[in-house]
């Protein structure tokens, strides 16, 4: 099922024995995470289809809770965040295709995946259902188990690449040579354009599309939007999805803008200041993780711009990848996380180095209380270490962190609450807007130092203490979001509320321990020698 790029679509889409020869035979676009009318390969060939016999397309959207993932096994369903950008997005993809195309927009269909979309082929008379590929463990099980059901019913489920660049499955490494030296990206990179294909030019959407009529009338659990419940109901006592809605444009015109802004103001600077989070946070990094995430900007895209030397005037004419080697890598960092998940399918949930889930100082909040108590402050942003809290406090809020926030995150609760990255890996999972069950688990394992990667134990370059505090000199996303703190002059004061004086503490209002958390360890360098400890032993044993 994985092999999406092994179907031939022309041979898929030959006539058979349709049930009734003479009505004009329509297509179904089955629509997942490509949530884009650009270069959607899907899209594109179910409008291809159905122009040619004459009949019409049906959009279509299944929401199956159940088939969406699998909590106790490898993959999770969307989290809390990531159903609210479902929902704003599938409401504008629906309003952009009644719009360009006119018809029925999207069918939204709640229950099992297979019966959803044996109705809607039934009700444009199609035999064939077109889809982008998905790779989560969860979504390649499901779609070989839909692609058998609807086969008994003479209906063709043909997925096709979107998602990624390369065909992950094809891209061969010799496993046994590199272990453990993988993790490096550059090995990758050769390998994925050696072995993975090329990626090819985008498609711009079709100019004109048969869309179907009866969007949201008919059989098959034919539900609303509103009705499918992907956000929180509007009297819900914490809807901090407002949040949420506030920050982004979830739609695919936000996804372009967002794109065209980064050409414009972000990239040529790129390399120089991705690691600031207190720039005004619209043009450090490009901010479109959850835009490629929920496929409304497509990777193909992103490459072959970054590649084309016509690249726009605001560059002078520089290739975009030799603009910012590390933005250009970040692609192919995205499909190393995928290509990992098909390698090992378990990667959200145990450790790659098996060894690793018997660290001797993990501490497990399932049966402890004192670190259930913990990982608690940790998810609330109240650790006391204001870098900590500010990005814990920002992901709540808006959805989104910053990758040194992220990683001043994951290593505080890893290496200094010695809590297992799971539990981590999790939260951010209901509370990212990206939330990428391939990109959220290889960089968990990372921190975890149980991944291909392993972030250096020695390096101590993110520690929690603000003795490292080059990504936000003056405290700037301490002062947005833990406002208890913005009182305090710009500074290492900030980072390091305890080494003020009484004085200035007073003047900016801050009681440490009332006001604004007393820091959660209180002996950083023991909690660092512990870890180092923890991983040392283990590491001995490989
Ligand atoms: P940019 O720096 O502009 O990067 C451009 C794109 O490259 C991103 O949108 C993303 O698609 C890709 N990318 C960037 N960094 C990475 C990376 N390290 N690995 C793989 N692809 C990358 N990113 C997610 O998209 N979803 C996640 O669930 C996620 N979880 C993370 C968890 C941890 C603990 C850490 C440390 C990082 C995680 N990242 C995740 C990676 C990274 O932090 C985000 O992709 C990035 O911060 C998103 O902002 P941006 O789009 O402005 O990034």
């Amino acid at each position: 099922a994985a092999g999406a790029r092994t179907i031939v679509l022309e041979a898929a889409d030959a006539p058979r024995s349709p049930p009734e020869a003479s009505a004009p035979r329509g297509a179904v676009v089955w629509f997942r995470q490509d949530l884009r009318l650009d270069d959607n390969q899907a899209f594109r060939a179910a409008v291809r289809a159905a122009n040619r016999r004459g009949g019409e397309v049906l959009c279509l959207f299944v929401w199956s809770p159940d088939e969406e993932g699998n909590d106790e096994g490898a993959s999770w369903a969307p989290g809390e965040a990531s159903r609210v950008w479902l929902h704003h997005s599938l409401d504008a993809l629906d309003r952009d295709i009644r719009r360009r195309y006119g018809g029925g927009g999207i069918r939204f269909a709640a229950g099992e995946h297979a019966s959803a979309v044996a109705a809607a082929a039934a009700d444009v008379n199609a035999t064939a259902v077109f889809a982008s590929a998905r790779y989560e463990p969860a979504h390649v099980e499901g779609d070989a188990r839909t692609r058998r059901a609807l086969a008994e019913g003479g209906i063709e489920l043909i997925t096709l690449p979107g998602h990624l660049l390369f065909d992950r499955d094809k891209i061969r490494i010799d496993m046994e040579r590199e272990r453990y030296f993988f993790g490096t990206l550059m090995p990758f990179v050769h390998a994925a354009e050696k072995f993975g294909g090329e990626p090819g030019a985008p498609s711009p959407a079709p100019p004109t599309a048969p869309i179907a009529h009866d969007g949201s009338g008919g059989a098959g659990g034919v539900s609303t939007l509103a009705s499918l419940g992907l956000i929180p109901p509007s009297d819900a006592a914490r809807d901090w999805s407002a949040g949420l809605r506030a920050e982004w444009d979830m739609s695919e015109s936000g996804a372009s803008e967002a794109w065209a802004q980064f050409k414009r103001m972000g990239l040529a600077g790129y390399e120089a200041t991705h690691g600031r989070c207190d720039l005004t946070h619209k043009s450090s990094t490009s901010l479109l993780s959850p835009y490629l995430r929920f496929g409304q900007l497509s990777p193909r895209r992103v490459y072959s711009e970054l590649r084309d030397a016509r690249f726009g005037t605001a560059v002078d004419g520089v290739e975009g990848r030799r603009l910012s080697r590390t933005f250009w890598h970040r692609l192919y960092r995205r499909e190393f996380a995928y290509w990992q998940l098909g390698v090992f399918p378990q990667l959200a949930v145990t450790s790659w180095r098996s060894h690793y889930e018997s660290r001797g100082d993990w501490r497990w909040p399932e049966r402890d209380p004192a670190a259930a108590e913990d990982l608690r402050r940790w998810q609330k942003g109240e650790t006391g270490f204001p870098v900590v809290d500010a990005g814990m406090r920002r992901l709540i809020r808006t959805g989104w962190m910053h990758q040194t926030e992220r990683m001043l995150a994951a290593t505080f609760l890893v290496d200094y609450l010695h809590i297992h990255w799971s539990h981590g890996a999790r939260w951010f999972h209901d509370y990212l807007v990206d939330a990428d069950l391939a990109i959220n688990s290889m960089m968990w394992q990372n921190a975890g130092k149980s991944g291909l990667d392993q972030w250096d134990v020695f390096a101590g370059g993110l520690a929690p203490d603000g003795s490292a505090r080059t990504h936000d000199p003056n405290g700037e996303t301490i002062a947005q979001y833990v406002p208890e703190l913005a009182g305090l002059p710009p500074g290492h004061l900030r980072h390091r509320p305890w080494e003020a004086s009484a004085k200035t503490l007073a003047n900016a209002g801050v009681t440490i321990g009332d006001t604004y958390p007393a820091r959660i360890v209180p002996d950083v360098d023991a909690a660092r020698a512990r870890m180092l400890t923890g991983v040392l032993e283990v590491r001995a044993r490989e």
